[in-house]
């Protein structure tokens, strides 16, 4: 018996207004980006509908021996791109990979350092609401005052007190380059594993213009949907003595039947991101967060540690009015077709939920084929819609001009 004949009306007209809202209004959420229609190929494809728990070679199910070709490929690609001994593709998601991770090395209990959650940390690195900070006991390091960048000499000292048996590098809202060397010195000096979390600038590594943590970390973890613009999902690569810890820890210590589609198309993405044109848009992504940091300065906002090196920026709205909190900027913002989010700024006086500065990123802008110019008008947009975020004629204005700016640059063709 086939599948029902008459079309989801209501699913897909759904759908459709998602692709409108794409084409229409500015993705600047740091974590996003278009994947291209190859990826999306893949995920749309009849791999979705096989079952191939355990790894190529050593599956319980039959079946699988195309299966094993697509997974092989995506393996071999990741470890080529990143020149890591080991890779395991299966983790859902950067949270699913992180989790892995640490079941692989930690036992319950152990000590991890990770950076403080509200100076630019994730959620996996040892929040009090997440299996991370509930299982494991995380000590947080931070940010000096002064330039708003890792303070390494509180880090030895934390690890020579605490003496962990993981560090964890990596951010979700840090504007800097994570240099891996030092995470990597202190490490040794404790006798600690070093996991490099590079969910946010895989593909910034990739395409050469971030350092590369995998000489120097036991274990890498990224996302392949943020700048390294695959399906959404995540991975892990190690050096080869973890790769069977990694491994059981994903499948069958955490995970069952992997996403064979989205393994697909990880694959995929990993070929985009080894082509020349890949570090190009790499570059073209750190220049355009440049060009905006430094536009959004020239209207007189504050940005976290004065700039950005990497493909996100901070920006702290209480130099330009402490009564804005993160949250009305970007619900004015929003209204306005300009999506971001909201984000603490180091030692925030507001909640998360509510905070005082603004994540603006440029990894979709930049796969639109966006420049320096159009930064520079998406600046003024921004500066327009919070001087006059209770003018809801001046957000229509501002929405037309983006939606015209967004449509000269159009991701994807009409549904
Ligand atoms: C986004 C992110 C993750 C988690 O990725 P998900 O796919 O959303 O689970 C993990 N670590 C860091 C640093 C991130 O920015």
């Amino acid at each position: 018996m086939p599948w029902p004949t008459t079309e989801d009306a209501d699913l897909f007209a759904i759908l459709d207004d998602e692709l409108a809202r794409q084409r229409t209004t500015l993705q600047l959420i740091a974590s996003e980006n278009f994947a291209s229609p190859a990826v999306m190929r893949a995920t749309g494809s009849v791999l979705t509908n096989k079952y191939s728990e355990g790894y190529p070679g050593k599956r319980y199910y039959g079946g699988n021996e195309v299966i094993d070709r697509a997974e092989e490929l995506a393996r071999e690609r990741a470890k080529a791109l990143f020149g890591a001994e080991h890779a395991n593709v299966q983790p859902h998601s950067g949270a699913n990979a992180n989790m892995a991770v640490y079941q692989a090395l930690l036992a319950p209990g152990d000590t991890v350092l990770g950076l403080r959650l509200d100076q630019g940390g994730h959620l996996t690195h040892g929040s009090p609401v997440n299996a991370s900070g509930i299982l494991y006991r995380f000590v947080s390091y931070g940010l000096t005052a002064s330039d708003e960048r890792i303070d390494f000499d509180h880090l030895r000292d934390l690890a020579r007190q605490h003496r962990p048996k993981l560090i964890v590098a990596g951010a979700t809202a840090y504007p800097r380059i994570i240099e891996p060397e030092p995470f990597r010195a202190i490490a040794d000096e404790v006798g600690a594993l070093f996991l490099f979390d590079a969910a946010h600038v895989a593909g910034l590594i990739a395409g050469g213009v971030h350092p590369n943590p995998v000489p120097f970390a036991d274990v890498v973890t990224f996302t392949t949907h943020k700048t390294l613009r695959g399906p959404r999902g995540g991975c892990i690569v190690s050096r080869a003595e973890h790769a069977g810890a990694i491994d059981k820890a994903v499948f069958p210590g955490s995970q069952g039947g992997p996403l064979d589609h989205v393994i697909a198309a990880k694959a995929v993405a990993f070929h985009e991101a080894a082509q020349p044109e890949f570090a190009e848009y790499a570059r073209q992504i750190v220049a355009n967060a440049a060009a905006l940091a430094e536009a959004l300065a020239g209207h007189g906002f504050r940005l976290v540690s004065g700039g950005t090196d990497n493909h996100l920026m901070l920006v702290d709205l209480r130099s330009f009015d402490p009564e804005l909190s993160g949250k009305k900027a970007r619900l004015a913002l929003d209204a306005a077709g300009i999506s971001l989010n909201e984000n603490t700024v180091p030692d925030d006086p507001r909640p998360p939920y509510v905070a005082s500065g603004l994540r603006i990123g440029t990894p979709a802008v930049t796969t639109q084929g966006m420049g320096p110019r159009e930064m520079r008008e998406v600046a003024h947009l921004i500066h327009l819609v919070l001087e006059d975020r209770d003018d809801a004629g001046s957000l229509a204005q501002v929405h037309d001009e983006v939606t015209a700016l967004c449509t000269k640059f159009a991701p994807y063709p009409p549904a």
